[in-house]
């Protein structure tokens, strides 16, 4: 995807924090973090979003998904964390190319949910 950004950064095109990388998977800090600990989970492959995974993507969503506790642990969250999958215009999708937050740090988050 020519001007998708998530894709740039896979294509080394635009630099990123990179904390982990294999043949499926990039990962990278936030560049804007929402807590000491905030890493994006990416899968190579261009997704726009969890609408749009199909049943062959099971093992590559759990591989991304057993991955993020044992990187969250590497980048010290050792008392917990939060993942979090924004999808769509409703959930607040910015770049729409399939990314999983991780976030944590050393205090208890704020509620994620603030209805109105
Ligand atoms: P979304 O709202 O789509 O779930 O979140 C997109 C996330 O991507 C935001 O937290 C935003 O800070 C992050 N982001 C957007 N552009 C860049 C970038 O160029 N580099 C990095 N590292 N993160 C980005
Ligand atoms: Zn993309």
């Amino acid at each position: 995807m020519d001007n998708c950004i998530f894709c740039k950064i896979i294509r080394k095109e635009i630099p990123c924090n990179k904390i982990y990388e294999d043949t499926d998977i990039i990962i990278f800090n936030d560049i804007n973090p929402a807590a000491p600990v905030h890493f994006l989970m990416i899968p190579k492959q261009h997704i726009d979003s969890l609408y749009d995974t199909q049943d062959d993507q099971q093992s590559l969503l759990g591989k991304m998904l057993l991955l993020a506790p044992k990187l969250a642990k590497e980048q010290g969250c050792e008392d917990g964390f939060r993942v979090v999958i924004n999808t769509g215009r409703v959930g607040g999708q910015e770049v729409f190319h399939l990314h999983i937050h991780v976030i944590g740090g050393r205090e208890r988050l704020a509620p994620m949910i603030h209805s109105n």
